[in-house]
Formats: C-alpha cells, structure tokens, sequence
C-alpha cells in the first residue's frame, strides 16, 4: 500500500495583514505525521457534515489536534473565566468525525484537546479548569516560559493496552500543555493512562484496530522515542488499513 493518507483538524486564524480567516494547524502535527511516512492532508473546520463520510473513504487515519476549549453546552460543563477560544463550528466537525470514524476500522490517534472531543463526542464531561476542579491537582498547566517539549509529569500505563504495546514502557513522562482534563469518561472508553493524581491522560476504545487518544502533546517531543513510536504505529496501522 502506499503511504496512507492521513487527515488532520485544524482551527480558526485571523491572518493579520488583510483580516482573513484562515483554517490551520500547527507544523508540529503536519512534521511528525511526515516523519513517520503519513502523507499529511488538512481538514478545514468548516467542512460541511455531509463530507465526513465520503472524506472518510479517501483517508487512511485521523488526527485529531489540540486547541481551544470545548463549548461547556456540549456536556453540560461548569463555566469558568479560564476557558478559552471556543469554537462551536469546529466542535461540530470534530464530535462528527469522531463518531463516525469510529465506526470504521480507520485509525484515529487524538492529541489534548483531541482526547476531549473524542470524550465529549461519546457522552463523556470535562473539568473546565483542573486547578479549581480535581482536589490535589499536579500542575498540568505548564508555565509559558518553559519549553513545550518540558517533562511535566508521569503517566502510568495500562498493562495490556494498546498505548503500552506501542511504546512497551508501563510509565512515560510527558509534557502537559492542558488547563482542561477528562472528568467522567465516555462509556465504552478504557482509561489506559493516569497521571500521579489520578486524572486521565489517555483513553482508548476496545475492539477497534487503532483508537487512542492523549492529554499530552507527542509531536512537541519528536526527540523522545516513545513519542516517535506513537506516531509510527499510527501510520503503520493506517498503511496496514
Ligand atoms: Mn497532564
């Protein structure tokens, strides 16, 4: 097969100069998706619904990307002044996706604000702002002036899962650029990793080939070789799709 075709979500810009609105996404995601033999294609988020499903015939696998915060009405969050670049049309595209792409065998590996979606999609709630929300929470939120490729925390991964089986480690440390986390999961969702304070940092769906979502950020640590085999199973999975 050749080298699979690999969606990827993008959010709102303003370009400055002439004020237009643009869709994009971080070089961070399009790089490591190259690197590891994905032939990298955007997403606009303002694909119309009725795309979805024939985009999903064309590609290999998806990747769902960080940014802004979920609108809280999409789960009944609670409000908080931190939350942030909200932005209902790109949630719509992103549940959409989600739920139908799991409903085919085309792989799907979500990254942070990825990981809610994928949660949110599925019936599942977020805090909307961890520091004042989960009692004895690490700082997820890493200052700005570190680097954001900076260790964080740990996460401890499940024996047997699919995340172990890719990066063969049962504790990763990872970066930790969210302010949001995962409070009650999905049904049908399987925690595969927790941070020390116990908050969710990934989550996977049982039965399908490849579906992983998680809270930290693998493409701003294309040094670290856990990261790197992230992104290579992925697009190994996707070829093999
Ligand atoms: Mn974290």
């Amino acid at each position: 097969m050749p080298q699979p075709l690999i969606g990827i979500t993008t959010r709102r810009l303003v370009e400055q100069k002439y004020d237009i609105p643009m869709a994009a996404t971080p070089m961070s995601y399009t790089g490591a998706v190259s690197r590891a033999g994905g032939l990298p294609v955007l997403i606009p988020l303002d694909s119309p619904l009725d795309h979805i499903k024939p985009l999903l015939t064309r590609l290999d696998g998806l990747l769902l990307t960080g940014g802004g915060d979920i609108d809280i009405h999409s789960f009944n969050g609670e409000a908080h002044d931190e939350v942030y670049d909200v932005d209902t049309q790109r949630d719509a595209l992103e549940f959409e996706l989600v739920r139908q792409v799991l409903q085919t065998r085309i792989p799907l590996l979500a990254i942070c604000r990825g990981c809610q979606v994928v949660n949110v999609a599925l019936g599942g709630t977020l805090y909307t702002h961890i520091s004042d929300q989960l009692d004895g929470a690490l700082a997820h939120s890493s200052p700005p002036d570190l680097p954001w490729h900076h260790v964080a925390h740990t996460v401890s991964v499940q024996e047997g899962s699919l995340l172990a089986s890719i990066i063969g480690l049962d504790k990763l440390e990872v970066n930790s650029l969210h302010h949001q986390g995962v409070a009650q999961v999905a049904e049908g969702l399987n925690v595969t990793a927790r941070a020390p304070d116990g908050l969710v940092e990934a989550l996977e769906l049982p039965g399908h080939p490849f579906a992983l979502a998680v809270q930290w950020h693998p493409e701003w640590m294309p040094d670290s070789l856990p990261m790197q085999h992230i992104f290579s199973a992925f697009v190994r999975a996707a070829q093999a799709g």
